[in-house]
């Protein structure tokens, strides 16, 4: 099947990306036609992990396809490193925890601290995605404190409004309350099954001290909120793109 014809049928089928919830879809998520092609876009390597790494493998245990494109390699990431050593460390730990989580890891081939939005970088995120041609993107919430993550949120955004035809889009949520702010979710994603092995993906990321940013900082605690949330015992929060909009440009 050809992948417009696979897009069409998925859109006209049984799992319409245009009327399925992310958090419906993840209830069921066995491809019910051909695999669905899920890309999350992070900023750093650690961002995917913590923001949808239950999501993710929960996403590429049922055979469906997942990408994880990361905007920088953490160049500016290790106290004491050249941006070359911290980029080949950061590199090493994205592609253990990208194994782990059953994705592939892309680089896009920013620098950690200095990320840039211009329109040459919307051109080439567009031409990113539409290389990898995803049925979703999952992408930072573009308020956030840290201008990484938002440059990574609006590259997608443009990204998305330049797609023929659009993706769905959700949005991840990291360090909520320190860098995400206002956000408010509109599907969950019971991750329970999969604690384990995001714990153990967000721990591959050794330079980052993951006990802090994980165990004791608010990565735990924003699952079992979200959790609390829905129901389960540990979830992930997204809020979906639904906005039609245009380019901007005229
Ligand atoms: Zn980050």
């Amino acid at each position: 099947m050809s992948t417009t014809t696979r897009r069409e049928f998925l859109r006209a089928g049984a799992v319409s990306l245009a009327t399925v919830p992310l958090s419906a879809l993840a209830k069921n998520p066995a491809p019910t036609a051909q695999p669905l092609r899920i890309v999350a876009v992070g900023a750093h390597p650690d961002d995917p992990e913590s923001g949808c790494g239950g999501t993710l493998k929960k996403f590429s245990a049922a055979g469906h396809n997942v990408t994880v494109l990361y905007l920088t390699r953490g160049e500016a990431g290790i106290a004491g490193q050249t941006a070359a050593q911290a980029a080949a460390t950061r590199t090493a730990e994205a592609e253990s925890a990208c194994g782990l989580l059953g994705a592939h890891a892309r680089f896009f081939g920013q620098i950690d601290g200095v990320t840039v939005f211009d329109q040459a970088a919307v051109a080439r995120m567009t031409q990113a995605l539409t290389d990898l041609q995803p049925d979703l993107v999952l992408a930072h919430w573009p308020i956030d404190s840290h201008p990484d993550h938002q440059v990574a949120a609006t590259l997608v955004i443009q990204a998305r409004l330049r797609a023929a035809p659009p993706f769905e889009l959700f949005f991840f949520e990291v360090c909520a309350g320190q860098q995400t702010m206002t956000f408010r979710p509109t599907d969950y994603v019971d991750i329970t099954d999969m604690q384990e092995v995001k714990r153990a993906a967000v721990f591959c990321h050794a330079s980052q001290n993951p006990a802090e940013i994980y165990a004791e900082g608010g990565h735990t605690l924003m699952e079992q909120f979200r959790g609390a949330e829905c129901g389960v015992r540990a979830a992930e929060a997204f809020v979906r793109f639904t906005a039609r909009g245009t380019t901007g440009l005229v």
